[in-house]
């Protein structure tokens, strides 16, 4: 089996579930399809399939065959689902310049993300990487290839995306699209102990440097052919555009929750202080900047897969 998605058959609870799952399916299969294209990939095999089960998690593991197996649990499905579902008011819709966004769409591009995730673990040579240090008896670096993976994740959704919806939207409210797309579930997963606790925080990098990664790399979009010339103080002023969204869904978060403003841990951290877990406070940007560092570092480790950032 060559580069492909595999059916599943399960009992789906409900008609509703049923078509779901019938065009996340979809969706996936032609975003997969899209990512080889866009880098010409042929002889990697992947197999794909959801897990019924409930926690949120997803997983691309390298069996012994070669095979990357990836797998999204149903319950990481949930979480994009009832997160949006929980703040999605009907009353005052999401909205992307005069489009109305339905939360499953939203709930989709969540799960198109994070199944690039997975993809790029495979594509970008992270696996074989771990599997090489491993047998060799050394504990591989996590953290620089979760950004990686992100990062390149982003920024396939993006084209993806711009496939999809370019005849409405234009480039940035892509952009904006995105970024609404990825803030509710990293948004809850900052909070929240009880999925928290699926994340392995050792090898992933804190969930707010990788929303604000996520943020970034989208506003690097499309300028990255010149990216000697890109006017950084124009770059800092998109970024700064691209939170107005942010800070409207933050301001929804906060209102449920019967937060105050200042007691917001989001706009803390946005504020470019990253609380690191040994009690030291770095600024977010210089976190981003040490990862880069690290993964520049691997990438002579990750060849020949290093062409896939040149994009
Ligand atoms: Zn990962």
């Amino acid at each position: 089996m060559n580069n492909t998605i595999l059916d599943f058959e399960i009992d789906l609870e409900s008609d509703y579930e049923k078509k779901f799952y019938r065009d996340l399916e979809a969706i996936l299969l032609n975003l997969h399809n899209s990512i080889f294209n866009l880098y010409n990939i042929k002889d990697v095999n992947i197999c794909f399939n959801f897990s019924w089960l409930e926690t949120a998690n997803a997983s691309c593991k390298l069996s012994n065959d070669g095979v990357y197996n990836i797998q999204i649990n149903r319950g990481i499905v949930n979480l994009g689902l009832s997160i949006i579902d929980e703040y999605y008011d009907v009353e005052h819709p999401i909205r992307v310049g005069d489009t109305v966004f339905s939360f499953e769409t939203i709930a989709i591009i969540f799960v198109c993300f994070i199944y690039g995730h997975e993809l790029f673990h495979a594509l970008a040579g992270h696996l074989k990487y771990i599997k090489d240090k491993r047998s060799n008896g050394v504990e591989p670096e996590f953290e620089p290839l979760e950004y990686d993976a992100d990062n390149l994740s982003v920024m396939a959704v993006y084209y993806f995306a711009k496939q999809r919806f370019g005849s409405v939207l234009d480039e940035y409210q892509l952009k904006e699209l995105i970024l609404i797309g990825l803030f509710w579930p990293i948004r809850l997963l900052t909070e929240n102990n009880e999925y928290i606790g699926s994340l392995d925080k050792n090898t992933h990098p804190d969930l707010h440097v990788r929303l604000y990664t996520c943020i970034q790399k989208v506003c690097h979009l499309e300028c990255s052919s010149n990216i000697d010339q890109i006017d950084k103080v124009k770059l800092k002023e998109n970024i700064d555009k691209l939170f107005n969204p942010i800070i409207d869904l933050e301001l929804r978060y906060l209102k449920h929750h019967e937060i105050d403003y200042s007691d917001s841990s989001l706009l803390k951290y946005f504020k470019m202080i990253a609380l690191k877990q040994n009690g030291h406070n770095v600024l977010i940007e210089d976190e981003i900047l040490e990862l880069d560092a690290r993964l520049i570092l691997l990438r002579i480790e990750l060849k020949p897969f290093s062409h896939l950032t040149i994009i």
